[in-house]
């Protein structure tokens, strides 16, 4: 059985356009961009899902989802976010590697789950140094 992506990713083993990362989470681009500018985050650690994560890792998760929700919403012009974790196989989870969905929302968009298109390398990095651009601004 092929290791764990997201753990891979986390040690860096595996490519990802990362926006953000403190020593439990990492930030980065989904590869597929449910809608543009779609982010997840992650603990470091493995935990499988919502059942599986401690309290304290959850916590590190939604610190890092705090941080990254203004500089995203800047960057990509959204009129809105959705936050998103999904627990299971039936409830959309295909990475079971516990993660966040950051997904930016405009007018009129219409619900990007189920239209998920995977984007290249290139677009993705573009996407990434964007966000960071606005995340610099907002700790200066
Ligand atoms: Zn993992």
């Amino acid at each position: 059985m092929k290791e764990c992506l997201f753990c891979r990713i986390a040690r860096g083993e595996e490519p990802a356009s990362i926006v953000y990362e403190d020593d439990e989470t990492m930030a980065f681009m989904d590869v597929n961009q449910g809608i543009r500018g779609h982010l997840l985050v992650i603990p470091k650690s493995h935990y499988t899902d919502i059942l599986d994560i401690t309290p304290e890792a959850a916590e590190a998760v939604a610190r890092t989802v705090v941080k990254l929700a203004p500089p995203l919403k800047e960057a990509m012009g959204a009129d809105g976010l959705n936050v998103w974790q999904a627990t299971g196989w039936n409830a959309g989870q295909r990475v079971f590697h516990f993660h966040v969905h950051l997904l930016p929302r405009y007018a009129g968009d219409g619900t990007p789950f189920g239209k998920f298109a995977r984007v290249s390398r290139e677009e993705l990095d573009m996407l990434a140094e964007r966000i960071k651009r606005h995340l610099k601004s907002t700790e200066e």
